[in-house]
Protein backbone atom coordinates (compact mmCIF):
# COMPACT_ATOMS: atom_id res chain seq x y z
CA UNK A 1 0.00 0.00 0.00
CA UNK A 2 0.99 3.53 -0.68
CA UNK A 3 3.01 5.35 2.26
CA UNK A 4 0.48 8.33 1.98
CA UNK A 5 -2.89 6.30 1.81
CA UNK A 6 -1.29 4.17 4.88
CA UNK A 7 -0.80 7.29 6.47
CA UNK A 8 -4.21 8.47 5.70
CA UNK A 9 -6.18 5.25 6.64
CA UNK A 10 -4.52 5.45 9.82
CA UNK A 11 -6.08 9.06 10.85
CA UNK A 12 -9.64 7.76 9.38
CA UNK A 13 -9.18 4.96 12.09
CA UNK A 14 -8.62 6.41 14.77
CA UNK A 15 -11.37 8.44 14.45
CA UNK A 16 -13.69 5.54 14.03
CA UNK A 17 -12.06 4.41 17.01
CA UNK A 18 -13.23 7.13 18.93
CA UNK A 19 -17.01 6.69 17.36
CA UNK A 20 -16.77 3.17 18.56
CA UNK A 21 -15.99 4.13 21.77
CA UNK A 22 -19.52 6.34 21.85
CA UNK A 23 -21.27 3.81 20.83
CA UNK A 24 -20.21 0.92 23.44
CA UNK A 25 -17.75 -0.70 21.29
CA UNK A 26 -14.34 -1.35 21.06
CA UNK A 27 -12.06 -0.78 18.43
CA UNK A 28 -8.57 -1.26 17.89
CA UNK A 29 -5.55 -0.41 15.76
CA UNK A 30 -3.33 -3.06 13.55
CA UNK A 31 -1.17 -1.57 11.26
CA UNK A 32 -0.50 -5.44 9.59
CA UNK A 33 -2.66 -8.59 9.14
CA UNK A 34 0.11 -10.23 11.22
CA UNK A 35 -0.59 -8.02 14.10
CA UNK A 36 -4.50 -8.30 13.97
CA UNK A 37 -3.93 -11.84 14.05
CA UNK A 38 -1.97 -11.63 17.34
CA UNK A 39 -4.50 -9.19 19.18
CA UNK A 40 -7.71 -12.01 17.93
CA UNK A 41 -5.71 -14.78 20.17
CA UNK A 42 -4.67 -12.56 22.71
CA UNK A 43 -8.42 -11.74 23.19
CA UNK A 44 -9.64 -15.92 22.91
CA UNK A 45 -9.08 -18.25 25.87
CA UNK A 46 -8.27 -21.58 25.52
CA UNK A 47 -11.51 -22.65 26.86
CA UNK A 48 -13.55 -20.91 24.68
CA UNK A 49 -15.70 -21.99 21.62
CA UNK A 50 -15.00 -20.09 19.33
CA UNK A 51 -17.01 -19.58 15.95
CA UNK A 52 -17.34 -17.38 12.61
CA UNK A 53 -19.51 -16.24 9.79
CA UNK A 54 -18.51 -17.07 5.80
CA UNK A 55 -15.43 -14.22 5.41
CA UNK A 56 -12.84 -13.63 2.70
CA UNK A 57 -11.28 -11.31 5.51
CA UNK A 58 -10.77 -14.27 8.30
CA UNK A 59 -9.63 -17.04 5.16
CA UNK A 60 -7.24 -14.62 3.71
CA UNK A 61 -6.13 -13.82 7.36
CA UNK A 62 -5.48 -17.49 8.05
CA UNK A 63 -6.80 -16.82 11.76
CA UNK A 64 -9.45 -19.85 11.73
CA UNK A 65 -5.82 -22.52 11.54
CA UNK A 66 -5.34 -21.34 15.02
CA UNK A 67 -8.01 -22.44 16.44
CA UNK A 68 -9.21 -25.78 17.68
CA UNK A 69 -12.11 -25.16 20.31
CA UNK A 70 -14.96 -24.52 17.33
CA UNK A 71 -17.92 -24.90 15.61
CA UNK A 72 -17.39 -24.34 11.71
CA UNK A 73 -20.64 -24.64 10.28
CA UNK A 74 -18.60 -23.78 6.75
CA UNK A 75 -17.17 -27.48 6.76
CA UNK A 76 -20.05 -29.54 8.13
CA UNK A 77 -21.80 -31.66 5.90
CA UNK A 78 -24.73 -30.15 3.87
CA UNK A 79 -27.54 -31.80 6.15
CA UNK A 80 -25.48 -30.37 9.42
CA UNK A 81 -24.60 -26.97 8.00
CA UNK A 82 -28.11 -25.56 9.29
CA UNK A 83 -28.18 -26.86 12.78
CA UNK A 84 -24.67 -25.80 12.94
CA UNK A 85 -24.94 -21.96 12.23
CA UNK A 86 -27.92 -22.48 15.10
CA UNK A 87 -25.10 -23.67 17.60
CA UNK A 88 -22.59 -21.37 16.19
CA UNK A 89 -25.54 -18.39 18.19
CA UNK A 90 -24.22 -19.78 21.44
CA UNK A 91 -20.64 -20.01 20.69
CA UNK A 92 -17.98 -17.81 23.33
CA UNK A 93 -16.70 -16.20 20.50
CA UNK A 94 -17.90 -15.07 17.47
CA UNK A 95 -15.60 -13.77 14.70
CA UNK A 96 -16.35 -11.88 10.98
CA UNK A 97 -15.79 -9.42 9.31
CA UNK A 98 -18.18 -6.45 8.21
CA UNK A 99 -19.24 -5.60 4.91
CA UNK A 100 -18.83 -2.25 5.85
CA UNK A 101 -17.86 0.34 8.44
CA UNK A 102 -18.37 3.58 8.65
CA UNK A 103 -16.15 6.86 9.96
CA UNK A 104 -19.21 7.25 12.62
CA UNK A 105 -18.72 3.95 13.75
CA UNK A 106 -21.56 2.01 12.11
CA UNK A 107 -21.09 -1.66 10.83
CA UNK A 108 -23.13 -2.06 7.90
CA UNK A 109 -23.63 -6.17 6.85
CA UNK A 110 -25.84 -7.11 4.06
CA UNK A 111 -26.33 -11.04 4.79
CA UNK A 112 -27.87 -14.25 2.80
CA UNK A 113 -28.85 -16.93 5.75
CA UNK A 114 -28.92 -14.15 8.62
CA UNK A 115 -26.68 -16.58 10.81
CA UNK A 116 -23.88 -13.84 10.79
CA UNK A 117 -25.52 -10.67 11.39
CA UNK A 118 -27.67 -12.43 14.18
CA UNK A 119 -24.95 -13.59 15.93
CA UNK A 120 -23.44 -9.74 15.72
CA UNK A 121 -26.86 -8.85 17.22
CA UNK A 122 -27.36 -11.47 19.89
CA UNK A 123 -26.06 -14.66 21.34
CA UNK A 124 -21.98 -15.22 21.26
CA UNK A 125 -20.46 -13.48 24.43
CA UNK A 126 -17.81 -11.82 22.64
CA UNK A 127 -17.88 -10.34 18.94
CA UNK A 128 -14.60 -9.87 17.39
CA UNK A 129 -14.91 -8.10 14.01
CA UNK A 130 -12.16 -7.54 12.29
CA UNK A 131 -12.23 -5.03 8.73
CA UNK A 132 -9.35 -3.90 6.75
CA UNK A 133 -9.19 -0.27 5.72
CA UNK A 134 -11.01 -1.00 2.01
CA UNK A 135 -13.79 -1.26 3.71
CA UNK A 136 -13.91 2.45 5.25
CA UNK A 137 -17.40 3.88 3.92
CA UNK A 138 -17.84 7.63 4.02
CA UNK A 139 -21.50 6.98 6.07
CA UNK A 140 -23.83 4.40 5.81
CA UNK A 141 -25.49 5.21 1.94
CA UNK A 142 -22.13 4.76 0.79
CA UNK A 143 -21.89 1.68 2.57
CA UNK A 144 -24.64 0.02 1.18
CA UNK A 145 -23.69 1.40 -2.43
CA UNK A 146 -19.94 -0.46 -1.61
CA UNK A 147 -21.63 -3.25 -0.80
CA UNK A 148 -23.83 -3.72 -3.34
CA UNK A 149 -20.89 -2.51 -6.41
CA UNK A 150 -17.88 -4.21 -4.51
CA UNK A 151 -18.70 -6.49 -1.79
CA UNK A 152 -21.94 -8.82 -3.25
CA UNK A 153 -20.84 -9.13 -6.76
CA UNK A 154 -17.19 -10.69 -5.60
CA UNK A 155 -18.95 -12.16 -2.59
CA UNK A 156 -21.83 -14.30 -4.97
CA UNK A 157 -18.67 -14.70 -7.80
CA UNK A 158 -16.76 -16.80 -4.45
CA UNK A 159 -19.88 -18.56 -3.38
CA UNK A 160 -20.36 -20.01 -7.10
CA UNK A 161 -24.32 -17.99 -7.18
CA UNK A 162 -26.12 -17.25 -10.01
CA UNK A 163 -27.38 -14.06 -9.26
CA UNK A 164 -27.30 -11.01 -11.74
CA UNK A 165 -24.19 -8.87 -9.89
CA UNK A 166 -21.96 -12.50 -10.28
CA UNK A 167 -23.07 -11.95 -14.17
CA UNK A 168 -22.53 -8.19 -14.95
CA UNK A 169 -21.57 -7.09 -12.00
CA UNK A 170 -23.92 -5.11 -11.48
CA UNK A 171 -26.66 -5.58 -8.67
CA UNK A 172 -30.15 -6.46 -9.80
CA UNK A 173 -32.03 -6.40 -6.98
CA UNK A 174 -32.44 -9.89 -7.33
CA UNK A 175 -34.86 -12.10 -5.14
CA UNK A 176 -33.71 -15.66 -6.18
CA UNK A 177 -34.21 -17.76 -3.59
CA UNK A 178 -30.76 -20.23 -2.55
CA UNK A 179 -29.34 -17.37 -4.67
CA UNK A 180 -29.55 -13.79 -3.58
CA UNK A 181 -26.72 -12.76 -0.96
CA UNK A 182 -28.94 -9.98 -0.06
CA UNK A 183 -31.63 -11.17 2.62
CA UNK A 184 -30.88 -9.45 5.51
CA UNK A 185 -29.48 -5.52 5.86
CA UNK A 186 -28.67 -4.70 9.05
CA UNK A 187 -26.08 -1.71 10.94
CA UNK A 188 -25.14 -1.71 14.12
CA UNK A 189 -24.97 1.65 15.45
CA UNK A 190 -25.09 0.86 19.14
CA UNK A 191 -23.85 -2.49 21.20
CA UNK A 192 -26.31 -2.45 24.07
CA UNK A 193 -23.93 -5.09 25.67
CA UNK A 194 -20.69 -3.18 27.06
CA UNK A 195 -17.54 -4.80 26.26
CA UNK A 196 -19.02 -7.51 23.76
CA UNK A 197 -18.10 -5.97 20.07
CA UNK A 198 -14.76 -5.38 19.78
CA UNK A 199 -13.27 -4.24 16.45
CA UNK A 200 -9.69 -4.83 14.98
CA UNK A 201 -9.44 -2.19 12.14
CA UNK A 202 -6.51 -3.47 10.00
CA UNK A 203 -4.26 -0.76 7.70
CA UNK A 204 -3.94 -2.98 5.17
CA UNK A 205 -6.80 -4.09 2.10
CA UNK A 206 -8.34 -7.64 3.70
CA UNK A 207 -11.27 -9.13 1.65
CA UNK A 208 -13.82 -6.99 -0.03
S1 LIG B 1 -29.40 -8.02 -4.58
FE1 LIG B 1 -28.75 -9.76 -5.86
S2 LIG B 1 -27.79 -8.82 -7.64
FE2 LIG B 1 -27.88 -7.24 -6.04
S3 LIG B 1 -25.89 -7.36 -5.02
FE3 LIG B 1 -27.36 -8.65 -3.88
S4 LIG B 1 -27.06 -10.70 -4.70
FE4 LIG B 1 -26.16 -9.27 -6.16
Amino acid sequence: MNEFVKKANQKKIEHIIKNLEKRNMKGYYCDTIKEANEKILSMISTDDLVSWGGSATLDEMGIKENLSNVIDAQKAPQEKAYEEKRRALLSDVYLTSTNAITMEGELVNIDGNGNRVAAMCFGPHKVIVVAGANKIAEDEAAALARIHTEASPANCIRLGKKTPCAVTGICGKCLTPGQTICSYTVTTRFSCVADRIHVILVNEDLGF
